[in-house]
Order: structure tokens, then C-alpha cells, then sequence
């Protein structure tokens, strides 16, 4: 049913879920919104993150309160979606309005989770991958709300998930496509250096020449994660989006405040965030396709 639904030809439902067993329609569906559920609670964490890590508040010892009545948030009440849906938007005690963004945030992180599931599948990359573009996923949309809202993006996204795509790799060489533990943290360490060492050039020579900061140090680690979590073609693509589209974005933004295009300040990270995305749901097309102007 479900293979169907997807639109897949024979050979493309020859996918991994049917190679480990899980070739049943229900057992598909049970990962699906499995999936969903999980991405649904990241990002419930997510919005905290959003929320509490630009003020600088730790996202562990303060339990979560009402920022209007400053009511200490029940276990029942900070259900993901579910929740927000019970409680019409508004707070139990005090009824304040609670920002669409929650609902929106743990939506789109389930949804993506997801998504990125069923992709795997269908383009038979290794199953442990996921674990990856989860990561990738949530640094994305915590860069996403953040860099826009505050112009930056916090150590502690950024290390985090360097942390804990180094970590998987060295675990789960599968992800590289090897079968060496060594050799895949290896080539995880290698791809973020060398990410976040071309942009950290760019930086220094681009403040050197305009003698203002051009790109901040925020943007350098957050693709030194991409290469660690994504390998060097999705920083490539990531980047090369992320630059091209930020670009049209500030040139859109200098044409109709009428300022010059050097005093229009443009959050560098939600491009290089939407680049990312690109890359996980698309990447092996935009390879092959690149790789095809070599091959005739
Ligand atoms: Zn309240």
C-alpha cells in the first residue's frame, strides 16, 4: 500500500525497510509515525532551545513556566501539538496567547522526521544516516529562528551537533560508507575541517579587505558541522545555496528599503539552513547530475 502510495517503481521498492523485514505495510508505518512522534518531543525541545539559549538560560535546570503568569507548566500540558491543540493556544491559568510557533516548530521537526525517513528508504542510503539528518534537521531550524531573530548562532548548537556527528561516525561507520571505525571519524573530522576552514578563510580575508566583519564566526561552525554531519559535497551545495540565495535576499532587501546593499544586514544562516535541507532531501540527484557533465 504504502509503496504504492509513494508511487515507486519495482525497483525502487527494494528498499531497506523490505531488506531488514520490515517489508510489511504496518511495520512501515509504525517507524513513520514513530518517526513523527520523536521529531514531534525534539522538537517541543527545540522551541525551549529557541526560546532560552539567545537570553543565555540554561535548558535544563529551569523547568518550564508561563512567561506571562510565570506558572510552572504541567507534565500533561507540555505535550507536543497535542497540548497546544487541547488548550486552544492559551495558557491553563492565565490564559495568555502561546505563539503559534510551538505547535509550528514541533509540527515541521515531526513531519521532517518523517520525511527523511521514508527518503532513506527510497534511495537505499544506510539506515544509521538518519541519525545524522536528525541532527542536521534540528541545528537547521534552531539556526533557522534564531540567526533571524538574533543575527547569531549559538555555540551551543553548533558544538553539540560537531560533537555528535563526530561521535557517530567513529561509531557507525556505515554512515561513510566504510567499515573502519577509524577511517570514518577520520573522514568526518577531515570534512569539518576543511568546511569550516575554507569558510573561516573567507571570513579573515573578506574582514581584511571591507574592514567590517563579513561573515560571522557563527556561520564558520555551523558548516563545520554540516561537513562533519553531511560530508564536503552537501557543504559545498550548502554553502553555494546558502551564499546565492542570501545574496538575492539582501539585493530584494536593499531594492525596497532603498539602502545600499552594504548597510542591509542579511542572516547569513537560514540560507545556509535551507541549503542544508536541500542537500539531505536531494543530494544524491544533485550529484549525479553534476557528475553527468564529466561522463560523456
Ligand atoms: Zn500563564
Amino acid at each position: 500500500m504504502l509503496n504504492g502510495f509513494l508511487r515507486l517503481t519495482d525497483q525502487a521498492a527494494y528498499i531497506w525497510w523490505s531488506r531488514a523485514g520490515f517489508g510489511d505495510d504496518y511495520v512501515l508505518c509504525f517507524f513513520v509515525v514513530s518517526s513523527f512522534l520523536l521529531g514531534s518531543c525534539l522538537g517541543s525541545f527545540l522551541n525551549v532551545c529557541i526560546w532560552r539559549m539567545p537570553l543565555n538560560q540554561s535548558i535544563v535546570t529551569a523547568p518550564s513556566h508561563c512567561p506571562k503568569c510565570d506558572t510552572p507548566i504541567r507534565w500533561f500540558d507540555n505535550i507536543p501539538i497535542l497540548s497546544f491543540l487541547l488548550l486552544h493556544g492559551r495558557c491553563r491559568y492565565c490564559k495568555a496567547t502561546i505563539s503559534k510557533r510551538y505547535i509550528f516548530v514541533e509540527g515541521l521537526t515531526g513531519i521532517l522526521f518523517a520525511l527523511l525517513l521514508v527518503k532513506i528508504g527510497v534511495v537505499q542510503q544506510p539506515p544509521l544516516t538518519l541519525l545524522a539528518y536528525y541532527t542536521m534537521t534540528m541545528l537547521c531550524i534552531s539556526t533557522i529562528w534564531i540567526d533571524f531573530e538574533h543575527r547569531l548562532i549559538p555555540d551551543v548548537t553548533t558544538y553539540p551537533a560537531m560533537i555528535f556527528g563526530l561521535a557517530i561516525s567513529a561509531a557507525f561507520p556505515s554512515i561513510w560508507g566504510v567499515d573502519n571505525h577509524l577511517t570514518s571519524f577520520g573522514m568526518a573530522l577531515i570534512s569539518g575541517v576543511i568546511s569550516g576552514g575554507v569558510l573561516s578563510l573567507f571570513a579573515i580575508i573578506g574582514q581584511s579587505i571591507v574592514r567590517k566583519e563579513v561573515l560571522g564566526w557563527g556561520d564558520v561552525k555551523y558548516m563545520a558541522a554540516v561537513g562533519i554531519l553531511l560530508g564536503i559535497p552537501g557543504a559545498v551545495f550548502t554553502l553555494l545555496f546558502g551564499s546565492f540565495s542570501g545574496s538575492i535576499y539582501g539585493i530584494c532587501g536593499a531594492l525596497y528599503s532603498g539602502k545600499k546593499l552594504a548597510k542591509v544586514a542579511i542572516p547569513l544562516g537560514p540560507f545556509l539552513a535551507f541549503g542544508s535541507f536541500i542537500w539531505m532531501f536531494a543530494g544524491e540527484k544533485i550529484l549525479r547530475w553534476y557528475l553527468g557533465f564529466f561522463s560523456a
